[in-house]
């Protein structure tokens, strides 16, 4: 039984007021994630939720999220579909954590404010700044969260001049890295030379001369316990890092990234020609015709390797699609995929264990998964993930159709509204039960009878009111706001399997060492909600 009376009628009461339809939007920056988890989305969501919840008036109706972006651009997705659900008037508030979650560019952020949501009648909390655009006075309202978004303006412009610092200092050949390349030791702005580990840069450009491999080199490394600076161990990539940097020369190769702030942080090349190069900034560890020497010998390996390809006309390399969600179960690494030529001369890939593949036995153990297995396995999964979505879908659609579908929405309604008149009869049969006792027409016996009987029928009448109208709203709210259905809604069945596709879906593939694959997917809780709902559909 539902409990009813007081809290009810206080329910009532507010909603007869203004109530606001709340949106709450989170958004991880690409600083964030250089921080972790600081202030994550799950984090800053669940504090907004807990604010809206608080709020009498406010009912929460939607969540936005973006992620990787910066906040110099205001083209993120999540930001624009909240800006479409205020356009069609599903919600009217904007809650923020802060308003650096909201824009770090303060003419775009306070156009918004000041003239955007005014003007759609938008009301705006940043939770943080103690800032709500309901009760701030027109005058001083924005001045203080304002005012911390001309700091990050300022912050902004010191980081150019550090820029143009770091521009003269490279030119000068300063040392500008964090990180001094292994062999030397940073000591200020120059490098100078570690004489324990640049005897072992000195071995390792000795090995690739005497004709070893990269792994090969990385696994004698490894077995000698040579310890590495950033990693536990030496992997293949790192060796043909240090045989590849011409640091080793004496000499700085600088500035050949830039950082695109403009376009969501991303690390751009720049042209060699671009590059800040200065010879003799300090002592070699590698002479030049060793280094060269050790050029030539990849090169040719490089080339050696393209004309076997080509004349056992072998295909070339498909992209990995599954970049970044396969994942050893046992020691968390993302895997390796080694591709593999068959005898008849098809290519295949095979997901192995980095730990255990890269010299590291004793730290995970085998594991081996061939995609040509895996791809149809996600295939079959997404697609029958997407048949039930079709068939939710219909079978919803089909019973709202239904004759008797339309009758029992009708009889919901008429229950309501039923169930509503019936009630201020009580309401009004037991205020006239009160006049007559004091009037003198009832005893008070009868009338604490009376009114008992009366106060009955009044809690069991709400309770019925209270379901009738929780299952209106499920039902009308459900489908059209599950994430689950939205994204799989994108893609159409018999689609092919995309990268795109992959990634909006699946969050996670695990493969362990009894090559069982587990697929975690996106929107779990979105799915179970949608086939609760379909379930109650159905056996209705
Ligand atoms: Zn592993």
């Amino acid at each position: 039984m539902a409990r009813v009376s007081r809290k009810n009628n206080i329910k009532a009461e507010i909603s007869s007021q203004t109530t606001y339809k709340a949106g709450l939007y989170a958004r991880l920056s690409v600083e964030d994630l250089r921080k972790k988890e600081s202030d994550s989305i799950g984090t800053q969501m669940s504090l907004l939720r807990q604010f809206a919840v608080e709020q009498p008036d406010m009912e929460l109706i939607s969540e936005y999220e973006d992620t990787d972006q910066t906040g110099t651009n205001f083209n993120r997705p999540g930001f624009n579909r909240m800006l479409d659900d205020i356009r069609e008037g599903r919600i009217n508030c904007i809650i923020v954590k802060d308003l650096s979650r909201f824009g770090r560019n303060h003419i775009e952020t306070g156009n918004y404010l000041e003239r955007v949501f005014p003007f759609l009648g938008v009301r705006f909390v940043s939770v943080s700044d103690n800032y709500d655009s309901l009760t701030a006075s027109s005058e001083d309202g924005l001045v203080i969260p304002l005012k911390n978004l001309i700091n990050e303006v300022y912050a902004k412009d010191i980081s150019k001049k550090v820029c143009s610092q770091y521009e003269m200092k490279r030119k000068r050949g300063d040392f500008c890295g964090s990180f001094a390349p292994y062999g030397y030791i940073k000591e200020g702005n120059t490098l100078v030379v570690d004489d324990k580990t640049a005897e072992v840069v000195r071995r390792i450009f000795r090995l690739v001369i005497e004709g070893y491999s990269d792994s090969a080199i990385a696994r004698f490394l490894n077995d000698e316990g040579v310890p590495k600076s950033k990693s536990k161990y030496w992997y293949k990539s790192a060796i043909k890092r240090i045989t590849e940097n011409t640091a080793y020369l004496g000499r700085l190769e600088q500035g050949k990234y830039r950082t695109d702030l403009m376009n969501g942080s991303v690390r751009v090349n720049k042209s060699p020609e671009l590059w800040v190069v200065v010879n003799d900034t300090h002592p070699p560890i590698i002479d030049h015709d060793t280094f060269e020497a050790v050029r030539k010998i990849r090169q040719n390996r490089k080339q050696a390797y393209n004309d076997a390809v080509v004349k056992a006309n072998r295909p070339a390399s498909s992209k990995n699609i599954l970049k970044g969600i396969m994942y050893c179960a046992d020691c968390g690494r993302p895997m390796l995929r080694h591709k593999v030529v068959r005898a008849d001369g098809s290519v295949d890939y095979c997901f192995l264990c980095a730990t255990y593949e890269e010299n590291c036995k004793d730290d995970c153990t085998k594991k081996s998964f061939w995609e040509s297995e895996l791809l149809p396995m996600l295939y079959s999964l997404i697609n029958s993930q997407l048949q039930t979505l079709t068939d939710v879908q219909k079978i919803i659609e089909n019973v709202r159709k239904q004759a008797n579908y339309v009758k029992k929405v009708d009889t919901t309604e008429e229950s309501i509204s039923k169930l509503k008149s019936r009630l201020s009869r009580i309401t009004a049969l037991r205020s006239s039960l009160y006049e007559n006792f004091k009037a003198g027409v009832l005893s008070k016996d009868e009338y604490m009878q009376r009114k008992a009987t009366c106060e009955l029928e009044y809690k069991e009448l709400t309770g019925e009111l209270e379901r009738f109208e929780a299952q209106e709203k499920q039902n009308a709210a459900l489908l059209s706001q599950n994430k689950w259905a939205v994204a799989f809604n994108t893609f159409s069945a018999g689609k092919e399997l995309s990268r795109e596709l992959l990634i909006s879906l699946i969050e996670r593939i695990e493969v362990d060492s009894n090559s069982d694959v587990s697929i975690t997917l996106k929107y779990r809780d979105e799915y179970q909600a949608l086939i609760k709902m379909y379930k109650m559909e159905v056996s209705a």
